[in-house]
């Protein structure tokens, strides 16, 4: 018999992942832009505003899209609003803070987004409130509104990383309201993408939390692939071996260490194959692919219920029998399994 090593082509791990939906960037984020508290009005002035609305982790599309999208077979696109569209209590007072994150350009285009229950925290006015709740409650039947999860398979993927960005700042600015040094109330700065602290002097400055998360494809020397099964999932989605980088590790370091903690399971070597954001509520997905040093493996239990070496034509009889399902459509998981599969799931 072989050895696994000669069965082995080091090419199939070189392969990187051509497409993930949330990672898309086609909009230039000028962040040295971000510093100017008068970003919003000076583009307003030239009419060059464009304005996406977030709330509740959701965000709108106009009214009519899924069904023009099913009818036309057309890309979902997001409803983006000029400037005069807001309502005066909604606009940047200079120095102020707002609830207006700059997401970037595209030529003489300008994208922001307005985080409605920001700005409903924000107002301490009861007039200006009043107003904001107003706004957000005829955004609610004047738009349709879908997570990110909803929107970024059948998305333009420009408003696809728009919706992206915006809703990952959404989340930390509705997550972290007080500074994690000395417990002050924060203000939004930068247009959105840090906070600052308005009590130290000088003022601190706080970042976005990111949370990064290795997910790993792993071969055996067959080149069948190992899906595993999460108690907290329905019964048919089988997944790859994935998990949270810890402190002091390198990325391999924790995709090694995750394949050991679920199964037992040592891994060789190991290539990098992409990263996309998943801001539900704050990860990087980097995404590898290692070949097994061993085929024998133990679940935990715990974590994972179920894991099995599948060649591809067992994966095409586990999905077509509904024994499998595959990962959502906007998971890097999905793409890493589609690669090993050889087309689209
Ligand atoms: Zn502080």
């Amino acid at each position: 018999m072989d050895s696994p090593q000669s069965l082995f082509t080091p090419l199939s791990l070189t392969q990187a992942l051509p497409f993930l939906p949330l990672a898309q960037s086609q909009v230039d984020y000028a962040s040295e832009q971000r510093s100017n508290p008068d970003l919003f009005q000076q583009f307003e002035q030239e009419g060059s505003v464009s304005v996406m609305l977030v709330s509740g982790q959701r965000v709108a599309l106009p009214f009519k899209s899924l069904e023009q999208a099913k009818l036309g077979g057309g890309l979902l696109r997001l409803a983006l609003l000029p400037g005069e569209y807001l309502p005066s209590c909604l606009r940047p007072l200079a120095g102020a803070p707002s609830a207006l994150y700059f997401l970037g350009s595209a030529g003489n285009q300008h994208f922001f987004a307005l985080d409605l229950d920001l700005a409903g925290r924000q107002l301490s006015d009861e007039p200006g409130r009043e107003q904001v709740e107003q706004f957000a409650q005829s955004a609610q039947s004047r738009f349709k509104w879908l997570d990110v999860k909803e929107f970024a398979p059948r998305g333009l993927s420009r408003d696809v990383g728009l919706a992206t960005s915006a809703l990952a700042l959404s989340i930390w600015h509705n997550a972290q309201r007080y500074c994690s040094y000395c417990g002050a109330p924060i203000a939004p700065c930068e247009n959105g993408w840090a906070q600052q602290c308005t009590q130290e002097n000088p003022a601190r400055i706080l970042f976005p939390r990111i949370e990064p998360a290795v997910i790993t494809a792993i071969v055996d020397s067959q080149d069948r692939l190992l899906l595993e099964h999460n108690s907290a999932w329905e019964p048919s989605l089988y997944s790859l071996c994935a998990g949270f980088v810890e402190p002091g590790e390198n990325l391999e370091h924790a995709a090694k260490r995750e394949a050991m903690e679920e199964l037992q399971l040592p891994l060789g070597e190991i290539r990098y194959l992409g990263s996309q954001p998943w801001p539900f509520p704050a990860s990087l997905m980097v995404a590898f692919k290692a070949r097994a040093l061993s085929e024998a493996f133990v679940v935990d239990y715990e974590e994972t219920d179920c894991a099995c070496w599948m060649t591809r034509d067992e994966y095409t009889a586990a999905l077509a029998t509904g024994r499998m399902s595959a990962p959502g459509k906007a998971s890097v998981a999905r793409y890493m399994i589609e690669q090993w599969y050889g087309r689209e799931l």
